[in-house]
């Protein structure tokens, strides 16, 4: 009997958790499978989301990244191949083409995840006319770019003079390397288009703009950047914004975005959404035999139905081991859609600061055509007379007609952000804001005020509609 095969395009989150929950279904069910990874890179399974706290030195060595190495991969069944880059997928003959050190192969399959994540928006600016970047420009996407930023950061540390770091961004992904840049004893600027942490509304990101101002980050809101200047070496001097503003600066961090790494798979005639994101079934299933999960794909909003692009982790993980359960038992387990709960911080020196969101934005509801109200509560992340006792600001927003409960906000100091969770888990059940207010949470001085900060938003949001 031949075996059923799987060829896994992409080895990192989404694409192994498919691949083993492949093979622990298959072993529960009795059924012989094959599994086939292809990967680019010589990377597997690593924590992108822990690159800036190894850049910043928190994190000592990239080997703590790692969840899986390739040799563990293949001790546990899956016949991984690195190295091996994607080009393209024949359907009709259900045959995915790749090349591996310069040869193009093939391997053909029954069933094939791609699983290829998204790449980083390198704008035209960062390149010079080889289309190689710019010296001292780099995006933190990979563990390479992490060690690059190591190099970069420590020596320019190293150096007596300038010692600036721009960062072209205000997402998280901004404000990490911003974190890391200061750790590293550099100074930060950190450029956005439009306000830091754009995700959150103005009242809020403005609280997160402050703070990391008075943390010694120079943040430049609407500052769009057109262009740079290179030195002799081709190594970058300066920023130029679209305002013609210049910033001086040693090195840049692109943390401009991502998009689905999902070119191969056009090719191919599979549909993609707005963000060149493909766009699965509830079940992983973007065509007859082919499943998709990850940063390649975009996602459901929960709250509007609409297709939206949330590139994080714990959607891929969670996506990949539902086409790995659904690759053996078809049917059984369908991602729910994403509630676009994010969360990060800023530490350095005496500042910490946290934040967190989840839902919709006031912003993100007009877009969808909704009505929500709101209302920015402060307090603090434990009774007033305790030492943990930091200054939080939650925003909580709902529906005024149906009281539904929309989304939440938070901006503040220790323990403050992962309080999130308590309004993502309420609205993941559809609760409404009083179900918020009136709901069992916990309280001891030392965690929590007796009206938990995010309970008694929820409750001056509802008294007020
Ligand atoms: C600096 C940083 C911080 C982050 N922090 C967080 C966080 O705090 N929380 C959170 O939830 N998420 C975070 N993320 C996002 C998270 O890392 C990603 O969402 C997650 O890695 C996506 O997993 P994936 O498997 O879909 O894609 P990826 O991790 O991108 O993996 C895709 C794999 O496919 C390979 N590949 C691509 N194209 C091909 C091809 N043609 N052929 C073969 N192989 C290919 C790639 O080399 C890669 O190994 C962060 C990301 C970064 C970069």
């Amino acid at each position: 009997m031949t075996r059923e095969r799987i060829v896994v395009l992409g080895a990192d989150a989404a694409g192994m958790s498919a691949a083993h929950q492949a093979l622990r279904m298959a072993k529960q069910v009795g059924r012989e499978i094959e599994v086939i990874a292809l990967e680019k890179t010589v990377h597997t399974s690593y924590s992108a989301c822990g690159i800036p706290y190894w850049v910043s030195g928190e994190v000592e060595s990239s080997d703590e990244l790692i969840a899986r190495s390739p040799e563990r991969h293949r001790e546990m069944g899956v016949d991984l191949i690195t190295g091996a880059l994607a080009t393209g997928i024949d359907r009709d003959a259900g045959v995915a083409h790749y090349s591996h050190d310069g040869v193009d192969k093939s391997v053909g399959y029954d069933q094939l995840v791609i699983a290829t994540g998204a790449s980083p928006i390198v704008p035209d600016w960062a390149l010079r006319p080889n289309g190689q970047l710019v010296g001292g420009v780099a995006p933190a996407k990979t563990l390479v770019d992490g060690q690059q930023w190591i190099d970069l950061l420590v020596a320019a540390a190293g150096a007596e003079s300038p010692r600036r770091v721009v960062v072209a961004g205000g997402g998280y992904i901004g404000v990490e390397m911003a974190e890391a840049a200061r750790a590293r004893g550099l100074e930060v600027t950190l450029l956005t288009r439009s306000a830091v942490m754009s995700s959150l509304d103005v009242d809020m990101s403005s609280r997160v703009e402050k703070q990391l101002a008075e943390a010694g980050v120079q943040v430049v809101g609407g500052a769009q950047v057109v262009g740079l200047e290179v030195d002799h070496r081709g190594w970058v001097t300066s920023v130029e914004t679209v305002d013609g503003d210049v910033h001086r600066c040693d090195l840049l961090v692109l943390a401009t975005g991502v998009l689905p790494a999902t070119e191969f798979a056009v090719g191919a005639g599979l549909e993609t959404g707005q963000w060149g994101g493909l766009r699965a079934q509830p079940d992983g299933s973007v065509a007859s035999g082919i499943w998709a999960a990850g940063d390649c794909c975009e996602v459901r909003h929960r709250l509007t139905g609409d297709w939206t692009f949330s590139p994080l982790g714990t959607h891929a993980n969670k996506q990949g081991r539902i086409v790995g359960t659904n690759l053996i038992t078809p049917g059984s387990r369908s991602f729910g859609g994403v509630l676009g709960t994010a969360i990060t911080r800023y530490v350095h020196g005496d500042t910490h600061l946290e934040i967190s969101r989840t839902g919709l934005s006031t912003r993100e509801a007009q877009a969808a055509g909704l009505r929500v109200s709101s209302m920015v509560t402060e307090g603090r992340t434990a009774s007033g007379y305790m030492t943990e006792a930091a200054p939080v600001a939650v925003k909580v927003f709902a529906d005024p007609d149906t009281r539904a409960l929309a989304g939440a906000q938070i901006v503040g100091g220790r323990a403050a952000a992962k309080r999130i969770d308590t309004v993502a888990a309420a609205l993941w059940s559809g609760a409404s804001i009083d179900d918020l207010a009136e709901a069992d949470l916990a309280y001891a001085p030392p965690f929590a005020t007796v009206w938990e900060i995010v309970q008694l938003a929820a409750r001056r949001l509802a008294d007020s509609l």
